[in-house]
């Protein structure tokens, strides 16, 4: 019989690679823990949250299109989750929900393992989404010299930077994403992030011009949330320009490694079980 239950719930579910992070982190550190995942579609939440409480849930996870959404039904918010605006993992201590959240700290994470410094680096991100907002708030809270931030609609760039001076004092850069002002911000930059889903599997759109990256210093690192394809045209360019790259895959198991530690409050290898997990999708990509 389960001591724990932990849950995954977002709309569509069906790709979630939630399961292949937390079942490899119960196995390894021996936990009798079941894992479901829920197809929570937008309005549902309410009927989840009352199965999760009658259920004495351990906790779960929090994917699209809940993270705001959530708030309404927790009974206390960690600070970082109500910085970012955004929960990703909740936890039932003593049948209260306490939210939280780990996106932004399992990107710090995966910079701060390839020994990429925040501090007093000019930071390129392309996209203005939930995933740039975690990410810019949490860069500029680590002392990031600038933001630049390029979106096709501007005007969520511009209030993503407000957001993000109101709380870190330092002002984002809000541009339109577009070829002339890409190569406008390229040879300043020292981390360049895509956040967008050009490149992504089933997505048909891609980069038309990528010629920007011959542009970019020979230090700067070439940062793709999109880990399907493991590697996207953007990082293979950059990689066959001799430049660092980064995929989405470590930030994924970090943020769900953080979600683990917070439910469990246990010690372990991240590092260690990132790459356990790291093996298991490459090698199930090539079965
Ligand atoms: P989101 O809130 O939907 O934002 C997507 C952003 O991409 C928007 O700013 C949108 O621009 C832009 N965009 C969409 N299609 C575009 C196109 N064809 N050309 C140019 N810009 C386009 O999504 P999100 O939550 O921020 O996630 C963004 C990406 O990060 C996704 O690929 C997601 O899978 C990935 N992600 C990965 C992780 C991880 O752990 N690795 C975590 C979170 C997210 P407009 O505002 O103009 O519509």
């Amino acid at each position: 019989m389960s001591e724990y239950r932990l849950a995954v719930i977002g709309s569509p579910i069906t790709h979630t690679l939630s399961p292949l992070i937390h079942t490899t982190f119960i196995e390894k550190m021996k936990l009798k823990c079941e894992y479901s995942v829920h197809d929570v579609k937008k309005g549902e939440l309410e009927s989840f949250i009352k199965y999760a409480k009658d259920c004495s849930i351990t906790g779960f996870n929090v994917t699209m299109p809940h993270k705001q959404d959530i708030f309404q039904f927790l009974d206390d918010v960690d600070s970082k989750a109500l910085l970012y605006n955004s929960v990703n993992t909740v936890k039932n201590v003593n049948g209260k929900f306490i939210g939280y959240n780990t996106d932004a700290d399992g990107y710090k994470m995966s910079l701060t393992e390839i020994g990429e410094c925040i501090e007093n680096s000019v930071i390129t991100i392309l996209g203005a989404g939930g995933a740039c907002s975690a990410l810019a708030i949490m860069l500029a809270s680590e002392k990031a010299e600038k933001i630049n931030i390029l979106n096709r609609n501007t005007e969520k760039a511009k209030a993503i930077s407000d957001d993000v001076f109101i709380k870190t004092h330092l002002k984002p850069i809000a541009m339109k994403l577009s070829k002339e002002n890409i190569k406008k911000v390229v040879p300043e930059t020292d981390i360049f992030i895509n956040t967008t889903p050009l490149g992504m599997e089933g997505i048909p759109e891609n980069f038309e011009d990528l010629s920007f990256v011959y542009n970019l210093k020979k230090t700067t690192l070439v940062s793709d949330l999109i880990y399907n394809p493991f590697r996207t045209k953007l990082l293979k360019t950059a990689e066959n320009n001799n430049l660092k790259i980064l995929n989405g895959l470590n930030m994924l198991i970090y943020q769900g490694l953080i979600s683990d530690k917070i439910y469990f409050d246990i010690d372990f290898d991240f590092v260690l079980l990132k790459s356990i997990i790291e093996d298991k999708y490459v090698q199930g990509k090539l079965c």
